[in-house]
């Protein structure tokens, strides 16, 4: 028995004996595959691995680098090295780990094609790849231009990057950020990097301004985040879309940044880009033309591809942002659902949450939490009214204890996934 069509026969023809309880069987010889050790990826191949399937999790890197919290990095808040987790915790959870990345599926044959020149079989497959950056959304934007205008929003060498170029930075001068339109891998993150950099600023460079140029006009959390800026940074100046924020083009060598109405020369220029799933994603063909993967919101089957499903930022969430925990709770969600269509059940619709917090200052946090749920055109929709944000106008002390929260979802989510 070797390729997947005949294993997949074997799996029908055992479970149909009566002699064995039927979904033990189809769970025991199960094959899945997961592409991607992310928040997303790691959570599924941990809890498919406790439900007896057989995983193999595919992850080029030797650890995983986290993006919550590097916005502290950035600032000179917190050490690289406290993002830094290795993939140990997972062998020992009985993941079957591979360091390689995958270059291509067949959805057909149930193959995945490895960087190293392997292939692996499955019986259903998990995407989890994250984002790529769209390197040609911006005129002059490229590649190379990451060296100069570093985006920072895959944490690793790019963090240190940007922390390094602001340290560098003479007081007095001009940092840009761009923040993209929606979607893109955390909504609120651009906001509170903002606040960070203005903090950083303040406290180390007085003389130094912050512009921030978005490509829309309302933003997760705004009123809080506009509130907090008032109230401690003045050299923070923001610009909306309807204000001109859009960046037309950018020129590296010059760290030049444009819209229709402005050039700004930076001395730091962190551009994020827009962004789509990563690229494996569209190999394999579940993204559709905005680059994005329309998944079933009860099993994050993929809509173009049977036996592939996808989740965290690489699949369309509807109303569910694209975060470290969401990643994490749909990870959860399509364990289970595929659990139940190994051994022939029908998946259960359930609520997803997500809460995410950000800093505006050390010791001032803020939050917003989300309820979701399937609903109409098969996209998760909010649950009206379970879900909600920080109050305005509330004391330090509240602000003082969602920092430490922050901190303690930090912890407990890094630990559960790859502790
Ligand atoms: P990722 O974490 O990017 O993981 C994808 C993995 O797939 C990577 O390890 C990659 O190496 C691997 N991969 C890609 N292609 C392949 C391939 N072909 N083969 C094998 N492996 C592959 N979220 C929160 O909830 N709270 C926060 O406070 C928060 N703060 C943030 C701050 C910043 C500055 C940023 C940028 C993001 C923040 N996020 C936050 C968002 C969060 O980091 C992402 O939503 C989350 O990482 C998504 O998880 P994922 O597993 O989908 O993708």
């Amino acid at each position: 028995m070797t390729g997947p069509t005949s294993r997949r026969a074997f799996i029908a023809g055992l479970a149909a004996t009566a002699a064995f309880p039927r979904p033990a069987i189809a769970q025991a010889l199960a094959r899945v595959v997961v592409v991607g050790g992310g928040f997303a990826g790691a959570t599924a191949a941990r809890a498919l691995s406790q439900a007896g399937i057989d995983v193999t999790l595919l992850e080029p890197s030797r650890s995983y680098v986290a993006c919550p919290f590097s916005n502290e990095v950035i600032a000179g808040l917190r050490p690289l090295e406290a993002q830094v987790f290795p993939f140990d915790g997972l062998d020992a959870a009985g993941v079957r780990m591979v360091q390689e990345a995958a270059l291509a599926i067949d959805p057909d044959a149930r193959r995945v094609r490895l960087a190293g020149g392997g292939t692996l079989s499955y019986d259903r497959l998990v995407l989890a790849p994250g984002i790529d950056l769209r390197f040609d959304a911006i005129p002059g934007y490229d590649e190379a231009a990451v060296e100069r205008m570093p985006h920072a929003w895959k944490a690793g060498p790019q963090t240190a990057l940007l922390r390094d170029q602001l340290a560098a930075m003479e007081d007095g001068g001009l940092v840009v950020m761009s923040v993209p339109a929606n979607p893109y891998r955390c909504p609120p993150g651009p906001y509170e990097r903002a606040s960070l950099i203005a903090h950083y600023l303040k406290v180390h460079k007085p003389r130094a301004k912050l512009l921030v140029l978005d490509a829309k006009d309302a933003f997760s959390k705004q009123r809080l985040f506009q509130q907090g800026w008032a109230a401690l940074y003045p050299n923070l100046e923001y610009v909306p879309l309807s204000g001109g924020g859009e960046v037309t083009g950018v020129d590296p060598a010059d760290r030049a940044v444009m819209t229709g109405f402005e050039l700004y020369r930076a001395a730091v220029a962190n551009v994020i880009p827009p962004q789509r799933a990563g690229l494996i994603a569209a190999i394999a063909g579940v993204a559709d033309r905005t680059g994005w993967c329309p998944v079933d919101p009860v099993s994050f089957e993929s809509r173009r591809v049977p036996g592939v499903h996808v989740i965290g930022d690489a699949a369309i969430g509807g109303a569910m942002p694209k975060s470290a925990f969401t990643a994490n709770a749909q990870a959860k969600h399509c364990a289970a659902a595929m659990l139940a269509l190994l051994t022939g059940r029908e998946p259960v619709a359930t609520k997803l949450i997500n809460t995410c917090y950000s800093l505006v200052a050390p010791g001032y946090g803020i939050s917003v939490a989300g309820v979701y749920q399937p609903g109409p055109g098969g996209l998760l929709v909010d649950v009206e009214g379970a879900g909600g944000t920080s109050p305005l106008d509330a004391p330090p002390e509240t602000r003082d204890l969602e920092a430490r929260y922050a901190e303690a979802w930090f912890g407990t989510i890094t630990r559960e996934v790859f502790g």
